[in-house]
């Protein structure tokens, strides 16, 4: 079917969740005509994710009390032998939903522009094809832009039709229960049987969101990753004695595990899920999405503004300057708990010491931290 350009933008972002939102923000903030095109019809729904950020966020992106659910500050790992270990890690976790909501809001009061129920279907020589369904029934355009952010998640159309893709996934299934009373620390749980994951237990006040991801042994196919994952779910429910009357709701999703991906290629930049910017230990991915959406969005308005594509080269030199080297030493480790993982209670808990984030050493400082803002981090105030 032939498609005629509809509107012609400066930039289009693929994807609405909190990678899309902080780019189209920055680029509406510093001048840029900008599209966000979302596939689904309602921001931030469904939730998938655990919603656990780790404190320092606020660094980059103002949380309002309604987006808290709860504060903590311990997380408490539950080792296969039955050992507990707790540190320090203090955070939130969020109504992810609302937090969303609430980047893209900003994104529209800078100036941005967003298409709901809009899936882009691929790159053309101008800009981007988005399939809609309007009242009319369903409708297929082009839209015009001189960049392009992929921002639109795991497995990227974007990324895809400019060959950088995520090749590794973790599968999360996830349900929120109801406690019988509050819990203070995030948990973690390892398990011969959670293999290249965790199980997780993650406090909202009255209810935690309960989850677990396991390491894909072969590429995703249409849900049954999410069944194999949900199953595993169901036994952890098990062993945590949680009713299956106690909860209020399933989700799930892929997590990318791989690393980082090359994330600029000609008029195109990669951003959040889409660039492989989770933590490949953690699977966390929304403070890698904030700064590097923003950091995507400001090459993208100078490269416009100087009508230099070159200048989009300034993003990779961003986002691997904040968080590059800490995603790629949690990658590395990865390789070492996936080639040594085993059954045997005592070794598996060994091979966890050496290489979960609650057991680093001095040496290991990059696999979490993130530095403050970058020098170039804009200032001006969110609304
Ligand atoms: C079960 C689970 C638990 C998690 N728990 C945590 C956690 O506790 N903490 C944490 O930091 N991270 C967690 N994550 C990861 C976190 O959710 C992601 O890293 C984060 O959402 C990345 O943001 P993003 O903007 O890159 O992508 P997304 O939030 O996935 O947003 C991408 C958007 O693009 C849209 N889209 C996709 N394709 C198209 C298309 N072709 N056209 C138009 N729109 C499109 C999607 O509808 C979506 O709205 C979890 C993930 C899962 C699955």
């Amino acid at each position: 079917m032939a498609v005629g350009i509809v509107r012609e933008y400066d930039a289009l972002v693929v994807g609405a969740g909190p990678a899309g939102a902080c780019a189209a923000r920055r680029l509406a903030l510093d001048g840029a005509r900008v599209l966000m095109a979302e596939r689904k019809p309602r921001v931030g729904m469904p939730v998938q994710c655990a919603e656990y950020v780790p404190m320092f966020i606020t660094y980059y992106v103002p949380l309002e009390a309604g987006h808290i659910a709860q504060r903590v500050d311990e997380m408490e790992t539950f080792l296969p032998t039955g050992e507990v270990v707790r540190n320090r890690f203090p955070g939130y976790v969020l109504h992810r939903s609302l937090f969303d909501k609430s980047l893209v809001a900003s994104a529209l009061k800078a100036g941005a522009e967003l298409l709901l129920g809009a899936r882009v279907t691929g790159l053309s020589d101008r800009g981007v094809v988005i399939e809609s369904r309007g009242p009319g029934g369903r409708e297929r355009f082009e839209v015009a832009a001189k960049v392009v952010i992929g921002a639109d998640g795991p497995i990227s159309t974007v990324g895809k039709a400019v060959g950088r893709e995520n090749t590794e996934f973790v599968a999360g299934a996830q349900c929120e229960v109801l406690l019988d009373r509050p819990l203070e620390a995030t948990r973690v749980y390892f398990d011969p049987e959670y293999f290249g994951g965790y199980g997780w237990v993650f406090p909202k006040g009255d209810t935690a969101n309960v989850g677990v991801g396991v390491q894909l042994t072969g590429v995703p196919g249409p849900g049954n990753s999410l069944l194999e994952a949900r199953e595993v779910l169901e036994g952890f429910l098990d062993k945590l004695k949680v009713g299956r009357g106690r909860v209020l709701g399933y989700t799930g999703g892929l997590i990318p595990v791989g690393g980082p991906l090359a994330a600029t290629s000609g008029r195109v930049l990669l951003a959040g899920d889409a660039a492989g910017h989770t933590h490949p230990l953690t699977g966390a991915g929304i403070l890698h999405a904030v700064i590097g959406g923003e950091a995507a969005g400001r090459a993208a308005a100078r490269a416009i503004r100087d009508d230099d594509m070159e200048a989009l080269q300034a993003y990779d030199d961003e986002w691997r300057s904040i968080f590059g080297r800490s995603l790629e030493r949690a990658a590395e480790r990865r390789a070492l708990l996936l080639s040594n993982w085993c059954c045997d209670r005592a070794a598996l808990s060994q091979l966890i010491r050496r290489t979960w984030i609650a057991f680093r050493s001095p040496a290991d400082r990059p696999l979490m931290d993130v530095p403050r803002r970058s020098p170039q981090w804009g200032r001006e105030a969110w609304r």
